[in-house]
């Protein structure tokens, strides 16, 4: 048999993909006007932006389209559960949100959907913060995004620990995503985990400029990460895509060190992240090609390994063990 194959096999013998960070909500939204206009080549931070229209449009029934076709060819392919950030803040209201709930009941019997809040918006400008207050609880994770309220993001990060503290839930940051020297947002959500006493409760979603820092440094925070039962996801083609740079830094590939990251004894799963929309316009949320992604961007052959990452790690990291 075939390694490839080998693998697959082992994966649906594990119980299946485990997909552990995706954005349902958004996924199929990309439009050939966004090809014409050149969206899809805008900068991260454009395209936070750029969602906006979608979001401020899209009834619930929409979203619960887009949630539910998401699903069901995550199950085509093999995907069993998985984690969808579910947009919460002024632009959407709370229209995605009863989507997912309703998409959640709906799909129970074929996939187990975990949803997240995504805080595009931030947490701590007043109109972001009072849709999150309000919501946080509906939620089975919290979930977070320190740049959008750059300057101030360990209040961000405060704010996430306290409401995931009252609700006893498990946190999810997008962490390190542009794949610079100049961030060190995983040693901070580490050093946080363990301030708040949320130990083996936290998650780094993409954790991609780690890769940037010399190795002192990587094992420096792969050290905190131990000590604060961190653990992370990778979405391989989400990142692997990084804009060339003239700036200096250790030679890596953009993607979360898990060849580093696994033999330190640090949980890793696996995500697609966006799917169809602005963002990945070409991303079909096939986790297989993601796995072939990571262990070739990474040159990790570990087979049993990589079936826990698939598979077994993600369910614990979303929360259904
Ligand atoms: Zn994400």
């Amino acid at each position: 048999m075939q390694t490839l194959d080998r693998l697959k096999m082992l994966v649906e013998r594990n119980g299946g993909f485990v997909n552990a960070h995706a954005h349902f909500d958004r996924a199929y939204t990309t439009q050939t006007s966004d090809f014409e206009s050149n969206h899809v080549n805008a900068h991260l931070f454009e395209k936070w932006e750029l969602v906006n229209k979608f979001k401020s449009q899209a009834s619930e029934e929409r979203y619960y389209n887009h949630i539910s076709e998401a699903i069901y060819n995550q199950i085509k392919m093999g995907v069993t559960a998985g984690l969808s950030f579910i947009d919460c803040d002024p632009i959407s209201e709370d229209r995605a949100l009863k989507a997912a709930l309703r998409a959640k009941k709906d799909w129970q019997d074929k996939f187990q959907l975990k949803i997240a809040c995504q805080t595009l918006q931030g947490v701590l400008k007043p109109e972001a913060s009072a849709w999150f207050q309000t919501n946080a609880h509906h939620f089975d994770i919290i979930g977070g995004l320190p740049k959008k309220d750059a300057g101030r993001e360990e209040e961000h990060i405060d704010v996430l620990m306290e409401m995931a503290k009252k609700n006893n839930q498990r946190v999810h940051v997008h962490v390190d995503q542009l794949n610079c020297i100049s961030e060190k947002e995983t040693e901070l959500l580490a050093r946080k985990t363990m301030e708040h006493g949320m130990e083996n409760r936290v998650t780094a979603i993409h954790s991609i400029s780690l890769a940037a820092h010399p190795k002192s440094y990587r094992e420096e925070v792969y050290k905190m990460s131990l000590d604060a039962g961190l653990s992370f996801v990778t979405c391989p083609t989400a990142w692997i895509d990084h804009r060339r740079t003239e700036t200096l830094s250790v030679t890596h590939n953009a993607i979360t060190p898990i060849d580093e990251l696994v033999p330190c004894g640090i949980p890793v799963a696996i995500g697609s992240d966006n799917i169809c929309d602005v963002y990945k316009p070409f991303s079909n949320g096939d986790m297989m090609i993601e796995l072939r992604f990571l262990l070739e961007a990474t040159h990790f052959y570990d087979i049993d390994k990589l079936v826990e990452i698939a598979t077994t790690n993600g369910r614990q990291i979303i929360g259904l063990n």
